[in-house]
């Protein structure tokens, strides 16, 4: 056991995330952690089920200061771990029900909510649950894919292929202020693309984001979105699979690490008001390189959190 005297090793004790707390109740919390480790509807390999364990797991080498953002988001910000959301493993709609449900208590008790997937399926419920609070909102949503598929599987509605279609149809999504980011990769034909934009989505393609650079992707996302409420969505996907090996879908030529922390950054001065990480699949990662980058990409966006609080 630990004394007092001496403080706790990266690498020994139980992996909350950033060590905070582990509760059970969000009251008088800024912002609240949960895992959702559904990986039901995944098209090809799954495994992100896995997904929330590794990135807590990697969580415990963060230091506790962003020396990008200059602030220390677990101080100035009051953090907890609350656990995992139960989900049903062979039946998506109760699952999307619980998560909706568990949300909901979590940010109708004040506190912000991070969701750490599990596959992209969960952003629906996430978004039914965010929306119900705030309206329609701004989505930034980080992805090599646009998930806007109607039907990923015949006569099913839900799955990771779907959830953006699904979103816009139930009016979650604002979609004058709702950017794709990062998508790239073959598709079934032109129509996938064509569909999403028709959809509302301002698609920014990797070829477009190198081309223009991030500066002028940022200056655009920031200046739409302006002080609307903004829910963020990253699949990890969006990243190459070189930098992060771990995921059911890759698509090659995606972000560096450092192009995503820096996209994050990018958002500072918005008005975010929750988060999920999805689709890191630990049995295809190596080293854990895509759980360590996804546990800083929750930091990032805790500081980005934290920063508004200070200085609103
Ligand atoms: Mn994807
Ligand atoms: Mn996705």
């Amino acid at each position: 056991m630990n004394s007092p005297v001496f403080a706790a090793q990266p690498y020994s004790g139980i992996a909350s995330f950033g060590r905070c707390p582990i509760v059970s109740d969000p009251q008088g919390y800024d912002i609240s952690i949960v895992g959702v480790p559904y990986d039901g509807s995944v098209s090809y390999r799954s495994g992100t089920r896995f997904g929330p364990r590794a990135i807590r797991e990697q969580s415990l080498l963060l230091w506790g200061y962003n020396n990008a953002q200059h602030i220390a988001p677990f101080k100035s910000l009051n953090v907890a771990d609350l656990g995992d959301i139960d989900v049903v493993p062979p039946d998506i709609v109760a699952t999307h029900h619980e998560i909706e449900r568990a949300a909901s208590r979590i940010i109708g008790s004040g506190s912000k909510l991070i969701s750490l997937g599990g596959d992209h399926s969960i952003s629906l419920p996430l978004l039914r649950a965010h929306a119900k609070k705030y309206g329609p909102l701004a989505v930034v949503h980080f992805d090599a894919h646009p998930d806007t598929w109607d039907s990923e599987y015949p006569g099913q509605r839900f799955s990771h292929g779907t959830p953006f279609r699904r979103a816009i149809e139930e009016s979650l999504i604002d979609t004058s202020a709702y950017f794709q980011i990062g998508i790239r990769g073959p598709t079934n034909g032109p129509e996938d693309y064509l569909d999403a934009k028709r959809l509302g989505a301002r698609m920014v393609t990797f070829d477009e984001f190198r081309r223009v650079g991030i500066g002028a992707i940022l200056n655009e996302v920031t200046s739409c979105i302006g002080h609307k409420p903004t829910y963020v969505t990253l699949d990890i996907d969006a990243v190459d699979p070189a930098f992060a090996p771990g995921t059911g879908t890759p698509e090659v030529g995606g972000f560096s690490s450092y192009e995503m922390l820096q996209l994050v950054r990018g958002l500072r001065g918005t008005n975010l008001v929750g988060f999920d990480l999805v689709e890191v699949s630990p049995p295809f990662d190596s080293a854990n390189i895509t759980a360590i980058l996804a546990a800083n990409l929750v930091f990032e966006f805790l500081s980005l959190v934290a920063l508004r609080k200070t200085s609103p």
